[in-house]
């Protein structure tokens, strides 16, 4: 156990992450967060699409959400209560039918809609068009701006610093800990928790490690107006069952997205005019809307794990290197469950109860999934 001695933690990366995990751990150990842009949430976590739905991603990612909510409402970060719904087209009945048994198994409040139900909610998809769909009433649209200001404040009220403009650039075993140098200087460190969000294989090779497999993946999205005089505020999040494109409600406008999922280098990701295009085109086929001109088109890199399950846990070929990462499309609705289970396991601490309730297990978790096993000689 090592939950009582203080320690120093060198935090790579500036996004919810980094942040949230940082202000997990100020209050026993001394913390810095190092970010290399100049900005918090520059990358994905400046570019998200704001939901939190308990029916998305895998078992263990649905679990890691199941087990947010509670902080995301008393955070006082939800913006809105959204409401999300899967819609199946002609042919996609029996498909719908298994997804509204599938997550209502996991969230009771889940409904199957029928094609009539579906056009009152969202009525630029006619009833003609749907099956019906798969409606998850409690999905909410979070502050993720808030998040991000709320875990860097509690990092510096717990006495926690954050440097800006900063870049991690090599990483090395010193004494008992590990050394790591930036553009700016020096530091040790007893753990460096690698949050790099799309660098996260980069950063491990300025250590000597191997990388995970990690692969980001761009998504783009965009805004446009809904239809002259038509009341949106109360639509739900509308992704295609075979998540082709989805829309949702922002601020009096839509966000549209290709749900596109293209490999890319770590990269400050830019949108490609034909990914805007094509999501248009698939919009404006499935619905009544009509798009003339989209409007700040926007790309990010959404990482994931070869098995799309986020990585939290020490690396056992480096003594104090822990991973953070792949945090894929959920990474604000998995952020604060991933902050606490981390630093229990940073204080060598099991994870907490209402997380191992919800079927999440360190191992599922632990980098040493990807790592060959040394052959015996
Ligand atoms: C279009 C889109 C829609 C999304 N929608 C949702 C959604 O609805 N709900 C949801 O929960 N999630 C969503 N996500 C996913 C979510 O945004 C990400 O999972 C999350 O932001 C990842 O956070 P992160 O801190 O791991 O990565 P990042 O925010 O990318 O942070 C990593 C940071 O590390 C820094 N860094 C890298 N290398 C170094 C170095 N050597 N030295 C110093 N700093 C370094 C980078 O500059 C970066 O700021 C969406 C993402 C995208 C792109």
């Amino acid at each position: 156990m090592q939950s009582n001695s203080p320690k120093k933690i060198v935090v790579i990366g500036g996004g919810i992450a980094g942040l949230s995990v940082a202000a997990a751990v100020a209050d026993w150990a001394d913390v810095i967060v190092l970010e290399r842009e100049p900005h918090l949430g520059y990358h994905a976590s400046g570019r998200s699409a704001a939901l939190f739905t308990e029916t998305y991603g895998n078992r263990v990612v649905r679990g890691l959400t199941l087990a947010s909510r509670l902080a995301i409402v008393e955070g006082g970060f939800v913006a809105h209560r959204r409401g999300a719904l899967h819609v199946g087209w002609s042919g996609d009945g029996d498909a719908i039918d298994r997804l509204a048994g599938e997550l209502q198994a996991l969230v009771p409040s889940v409904r199957r809609l029928w094609a009539a139900e579906l056009h009152a909610l969202v009525p630029v998809i006619a009833a003609e068009a749907t099956c019906g769909g798969v409606y998850e009433p409690d999905a909410v649209d979070v502050d993720t701006g808030k998040m991000l200001e709320s875990s860097a404040s509690a990092l510096k009220a717990g006495g926690g610093i954050i440097r800006i403009g900063e870049e991690v650039r090599a990483i090395s075993p010193d004494g008992g800990g590990l050394r790591v140098e930036t553009n700016a200087g020096v530091y040790t460190a007893d753990i460096v928790v690698n949050a790099a969000g799309a660098w996260v294989d980069v950063v491990a090779g300025m250590a000597g490690l191997s990388g995970l497999g990690f692969q980001p993946k761009r998504r783009t999205a965009f805004l446009f107006d809904p239809p002259a005089g038509t009341d949106i505020s109360g639509w739900p999040l509308v992704v295609d069952l075979h998540e082709q494109f989805y829309f949702k409600p922002d601020a009096g406008r839509l966000i549209g997205s290709l749900a596109d999922e293209t490999d890319s280098e770590p990269c400050d990701a830019y949108p490609e005019d034909i990914d805007v295009a094509i999501a248009v085109d698939r919009i404006e086929q499935a619905t009544s809307m009509r798009i003339d001109r989209p409007s700040t088109p926007w790309a990010g890199l959404r990482t994931f794990a070869p098995d799309r399950t986020p990585v939290a846990g020490f690396d056992p070929r480096l003594p104090g290197f822990f991973w953070l990462g792949g945090q894929g499309g959920y990474g604000f609705q998995v952020s604060l469950t991933l902050a606490r289970l981390s630093a229990a396991l940073m204080r060598g601490e099991p994870l907490p109860a209402d997380v191992t309730a919800l079927g999440v297990t360190a191992t599922a978790l632990a980098p040493d999934r990807f790592l060959v096993p040394a052959a015996t000689p």
